[in-house]
Order: structure tokens, then C-alpha cells, then sequence
């Protein structure tokens, strides 16, 4: 039927996920003034997903969608090392310029893109592990007004690094849910 997408395909997320910032997410239990996600223990808190990511991507079924309109661990792996990635260059954007401002990045076309059902698991786990630390030795370098630098994303969701750092936090361990990682 002209419309709607076929069984087999990832229906594209269009939540505004910046919402859980002010609200929380009661999907994942993610709670913004909760002191265990505090912006200034980004790096050390990313730094402890590098093993439950390599734990997932040791799962024998880790290529299997238990969903045809789902992804599979695998997936959900690649999109979470990309979001390492992405997030690391708007946040040495926010940190070097005045006036930052980014594309909303389409994760499902990143998915496609970078056809992510056909990459090797191994190779995954070592480029999170690579990603991962490269943000958090970032987020380590980030002191005192250096939280409140602005970032303007072209949807017009506006950021400071400490609510971005936030909005890391529960994207990451959001998917890990969805994984049950
Ligand atoms: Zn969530």
C-alpha cells in the first residue's frame, strides 16, 4: 500500500529525544538530576560501556533481528559507535567555536549508509572501544564554563555541553536496553 513501509524496514525514529532532558525516559529508566549521570563523570561513565558493548558483540546471535522492524544487536552496536563519533566532533565543535551549530544526524540513513547489518563484530567492538575513549578523553578535558558552551542543532534544539554530555548519557544506555546489554 502506497505509504506505509514494508514489514521488513526499520521504521525511522522521529522522536524528539531532547525531551528527555527535562522529563527523563521511563523506557529506560533514565532520570536527568540523577547524581550517577552527572555531566563531569561523562568520561568515566562512557569509558565503563566499552565491556558491556564487546559483551553484546560476543553474542553468537548478534547478527539476527528478533524483529524484522528491529535491529539487531549488531546494528545497535554500529549506530552506538557512530553516535561516539559524531558526538566527538560537535563537541570539540561546541569547545572550539562561538556560534556551533549541526545537522540533525539521520541515524537510519547512517544505518544504510554504512551498512551496518554486514560489518564484522570484532571490528565493531575494537572501533567502539576507539571511539568511545576518544570522547570520554575529551569529556575529561571539559573544567568549569566550558559546560555552558553553546550548540545549536538545525532542528532548533538547543544545547550546552553539560546537556549534551546528558543526552549522551541516556543514548547510549538507552540503546543498551534495547539490547539488554
Ligand atoms: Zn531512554
Amino acid at each position: 500500500m502506497a505509504g506505509m513501509s514494508a514489514p521488513d524496514e526499520i521504521v525511522p525514529d522521529g522522536k524528539d529525544w531532547t525531551v528527555v532532558l527535562q522529563e527523563g525516559c521511563a523506557e529506560c529508566g533514565f532520570a536527568p538530576d540523577d547524581p550517577a549521570v552527572a555531566a563531569t563523570g561523562t568520561g568515566d561513565w562512557l569509558r565503563t560501556t566499552i565491556p558491556r558493548w564487546e559483551a553484546v558483540l560476543a553474542r553468537p546471535s548478534v547478527e539476527l533481528r528478533d524483529r524484522p522492524d528491529r535491529w539487531s544487536d549488531l546494528e545497535y552496536s554500529c549506530h552506538a559507535r557512530d553516535v561516539c563519533r559524531v558526538f566527538l566532533s560537535r563537541l570539540e565543535l561546541m569547545l572550539t567555536s562561538d556560534d556551533a551549530r549541526f545537522d540533525d544526524w539521520d541515524q537510519d540513513a547512517a544505518a544504510v549508509a554504512g551498512r551496518y547489518a554486514e560489518q564484522d563484530p570484532a571490528i565493531v567492538a575494537r572501533e567502539y572501544d576507539e571511539a568511545a575513549r576518544a570522547l570520554a578523553d575529551r569529556f575529561d578535558t571539559v573544567q568549569g564554563d566550558d559546560w555552558q558552551r553553546p550548540g545549536l542543532r538545525s532542528n532548533g534544539a538547543r544545547f550546552a555541553v553539560e546537556t549534551f554530555a546528558l543526552y549522551l548519557h541516556h543514548d547510549i544506555e538507552h540503546h543498551l536496553v534495547d539490547v539488554a546489554g
